[in-house]
This record gives C-alpha cells, sequence and structure tokens, in this order.
C-alpha cells in the first residue's frame, strides 16, 4: 500500500518502520524533520507537510501527541485534508477526545473522504515489536481496507462499531483502568513496604498471582524499581487522558470518583518531578504520601 505517515514520536517512530519493513510504501512527515531520518534511511520518503505527504496516498496513518496537534497537521492550510484525493482513508491512532473524533470524521465525510479511529494500547517497546492491541471503529469497509495494514503493527485488532469516537472512548476507558491499577499497586506497594515487606518481593507475590497481567507486570516492576525516567508514556500525556475521560464522564453523567484522584496524583507528579517523568510516576508521590 502507498501509506502516508504524520508523527514519528515515541510511537509513530516504531509503527511507520514496520509498515516500510513490512513492503509498503511509506510517505513521512514529522515536525520535527530530524526525526525522520533513521526512516529516509531505511527507504522512507520525506515529505515538506502533512499535505505533501498525503497527496497521492491510498491511506494516511497519524499518531500525534493530542487533539490540538492532530486538528492542526489535519485542518491546516498545508493539511492532510487539503493533500487527500476523495475516497483515501485517513486511519488516526492518536488518543483524543470522543469530541474531536466525532468532529474529524464528520469533516472527513463531508470531503467524500474515509475516517477510522484506531487507537492503541501498548507503549513504543510495543510499537517497535509490532505488539500493539488496536482498537477500531468506523465503517466496517474501511475496517476491513486498514487490516491489511494492522499485522505490521499488532498482536490483535478489535472492530468496536461504526462510529469512529467509539474507539476514543474505550482507549480512554483503559488507560484510566491502567493508571487506577498504576494507583492501587503503588498504595498497596507502599503499604506493604512500610510494613516491612520489599518491594520486590511483594511484586513477586502479586504478579505470581492473582495480578498477573501487563498492566500490573510491567507497571508494577517500575514501581519496584522505581524506573520513572526516561518516560515511555510522558505523564502530561496521561493528564491529557484523564481530562479527556473526564469531559466523557461529565457529558455522559457518569461520575468517577477515582479519575479525580488520578489527575490530582499526576499533577503532583509533573509539579514536583517535572514534565519529562512517566506516568507511573504517580507511584512516587503515593509513597511520599506515606512517608517513604
Ligand atoms: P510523543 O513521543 O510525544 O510524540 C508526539 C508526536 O506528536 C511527535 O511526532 C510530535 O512532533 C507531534 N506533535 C506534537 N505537537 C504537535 C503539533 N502541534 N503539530 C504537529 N505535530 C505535533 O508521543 P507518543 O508517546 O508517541 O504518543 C503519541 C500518541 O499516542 C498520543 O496521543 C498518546 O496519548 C498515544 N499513546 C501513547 C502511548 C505511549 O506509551 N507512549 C501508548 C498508547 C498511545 P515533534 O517530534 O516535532 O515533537
Amino acid at each position: 500500500m502507498k501509506i502516508g505517515f504524520l508523527g514519528l514520536g515515541q510511537m509513530g517512530a516504531g509503527m511507520a518502520a514496520n509498515l516500510l519493513r513490512a513492503g509498503h510504501e511509506v510517505v513521512v512527515w514529522n515536525r520535527s524533520p530530524e526525526k525522520s531520518q533513521p526512516l529516509v534511511a531505511e527507504g522512507a520518503v520525506l515529505a515538506r507537510t502533512p499535505r505533501e505527504a498525503a497527496a497521492g496516498r491510498d491511506v494516511v496513518m497519524s499518531m500525534l501527541a493530542d487533539d490540538a496537534a492532530l486538528e492542526q497537521v489535519v485542518l491546516g492550510s498545508d493539511g492532510v485534508l487539503e493533500g487527500l484525493r476523495r475516497g483515501a482513508l485517513h486511519i488516526s491512532s492518536s488518543t483524543i477526545a470522543v469530541a474531536t473524533a466525532d468532529r474529524l470524521a464528520d469533516l472527513h465525510e463531508e470531503r467524500g473522504l474515509r475516517f477510522l479511529s484506531a487507537p492503541v494500547f501498548g507503549r513504543p517497546e510495543a510499537a517497535a515489536a509490532a505488539k500493539l492491541f488496536i482498537v477500531a471503529a468506523g465503517a466496517q469497509s474501511d475496517y476491513t481496507a486498514a487490516s491489511a495494514l494492522f499485522p505490521a503493527l499488532s498482536q490483535k485488532a478489535f472492530y468496536i462499531g461504526a462510529k469512529p469516537s467509539a474507539a476514543n472512548l474505550v482507549k480512554l476507558c483503559g488507560n484510566f483502568m491502567i493508571l487506577a491499577a498504576i494507583e492501587t499497586f503503588a498504595e498497596a506497594m507502599t503499604l506493604a513496604q512500610k510494613g516491612g515487606v520489599p518491594k520486590k518481593q511483594f511484586l513477586e507475590v502479586m504478579t505470581g498471582t492473582l495480578f498477573d497481567t501487563p498492566a500490573y507486570r510491567n507497571y508494577g516492576a517500575a514501581l519496584a524499581e522505581d524506573r520513572f525516567r526516561p518516560a515511555g508514556f510522558a505523564a502530561p500525556l496521561g493528564l491529557k487522558d484523564m481530562r479527556l475521560a473526564g469531559q466523557s464522564a461529565e457529558t455522559l453523567r457518569v461520575p468517577m470518583p477515582v479519575l479525580n484522584v488520578l489527575r490530582d496524583h499526576l499533577l503532583q507528579a509533573i509539579g514536583a518531578e517535572g514534565e519529562d517523568i512517566d506516568w507511573s510516576a504517580i507511584g512516587h508521590i503515593v509513597a511520599k504520601n506515606g512517608g517513604l
């Protein structure tokens, strides 16, 4: 396939490289062009604007930081919408608000373009290893078309339904659950540690019994090792996701008291430790609050 790929951050760089290695023809664009050099060395073509990356492509895929970045790249004067030909497909993998996905889906439809939301679960290591989980929504035929690319990116893809933003809602719910798992693990680990149980021993028992899942295994290890830098998922992006989950909770009238605790702990972690900390650094705040 001829693919335009927009956004070569921690996630996008690995995804674009895997598409390239799977034999697709990939044109890449990134706001900071130097990040495209390793991909160009592997055979990707460098576009100077999002519009150029989209021109003549069957498919564009975007993996940008947040709603504002995606809107700029898609709707800007040299944006994706200016470049795509009628009938082309935009696969949007950024974690964005439900309302933004709805708006973008409408804007694509008005122009005869197709829009599939396909946010992902998995950290940069999973992106590089093609082990992501993709949660997609949009027209069934668009999902089928996009599915030709998914084996190069993921271990599994899920189809949620015809409304693209449903996938974004599921993604936000998932990130809320991951951070809640980090929070409860950190609280329990702090309690155990203060009572004299070493963190690594606690981790071994929990992940060796009832909590043997990737979220607990990976983040539990980070908590046990106090390993919050370099950030795989930066805390400001996590804060963005808690804000977006909160917006949906407000819209749909669903009280989520735990969400407020998570948001506050993220703010505390960023305020105390800086913007470059991983979102699991809420564990550091929990431990400090517990007097450790
Ligand atoms: P990242 O490393 O910070 O990369 C962000 C990308 O967005 C970069 O390409 C950056 O360009 C670009 N960008 C930011 N602001 C922009 C703007 N105003 N205009 C144009 N481009 C802009 O983030 P990431 O970790 O790859 O995450 C990307 C998306 O995936 C986010 O929505 C995140 O929530 C989601 N996600 C992340 C993870 C994870 O573990 N990291 C997992 C699942 C989903 P520059 O290179 O020029 O800064």
